[in-house]
């Protein structure tokens, strides 16, 4: 009975820490909006300082901009409710009520929690529009407006589909479970 009993003391204090801020409610009507600064302030590390934090896929996406392969990453087929939220920098992004499947073989999301945790900007050869975390600039995916049902892509309430890297993001089924930066 230590083992569970020492845990559960750790989980108290640790909650009574993080929730001095803001006093959590019950997990039911908690919302990762509760978890975003009403300003976003910047993360910014070396790319040394990345690496150390970051897998190398996760250093090669966030921080480089690759593109993981379709079909073969964490949440392409991911159908449970929970939250989605930066792999860099843990900023919460999209709820999982937002995502659909689009048949590409990544996740897809038709729209972010709040449009300031992501920024926008037109890759170079003016193509495609890059979709980056608004905290630490990580590189996530792509936004195409695609999803209108016309070229195989479901529609969208929008029309709007956020293409993102699995490996650039982080995952968990409790909304209410507080992220940590
Ligand atoms: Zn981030």
């Amino acid at each position: 009975m230590l083992i569970p009993t020492l845990c559960l003391l750790v989980a108290t204090v640790s909650w009574a820490q993080t929730g001095t801020a803001q006093s959590p409610s019950t997990a039911a009507d908690t919302k990762a909006v509760d978890f975003i600064p009403d300003v976003i302030s910047k993360v910014t590390k070396t790319p040394a300082e990345w690496r150390k934090t970051l897998t190398a896929s996760q250093f090669q996406i966030l921080r480089q901009a690759a593109t993981e392969r379709a079909f073969a990453n964490s949440f392409w087929n991911n159908h449970a409710d929970g939250l989605y939220s930066c792999g860099g920098c843990d900023l919460p992004l999209f709820y999982a009520s937002t995502k659909f499947d689009s048949g590409t073989g990544w996740p897809s999301f038709y729209q972010p929690i709040q449009k300031k945790v992501v920024s926008e900007r037109r890759d170079p050869d003016g193509e495609r529009v890059e979709i980056l975390c608004a905290r630490c600039d990580g590189h996530l995916g792509h936004l195409f407006d695609d999803a209108n049902g016309k070229i195989g892509i479901p529609k969208t309430p929008n029309g709007l589909r956020y293409c993102m890297n699995s490996g650039a993001m982080r995952f968990r089924k409790k909304i209410a479970d507080r992220p940590k930066p």
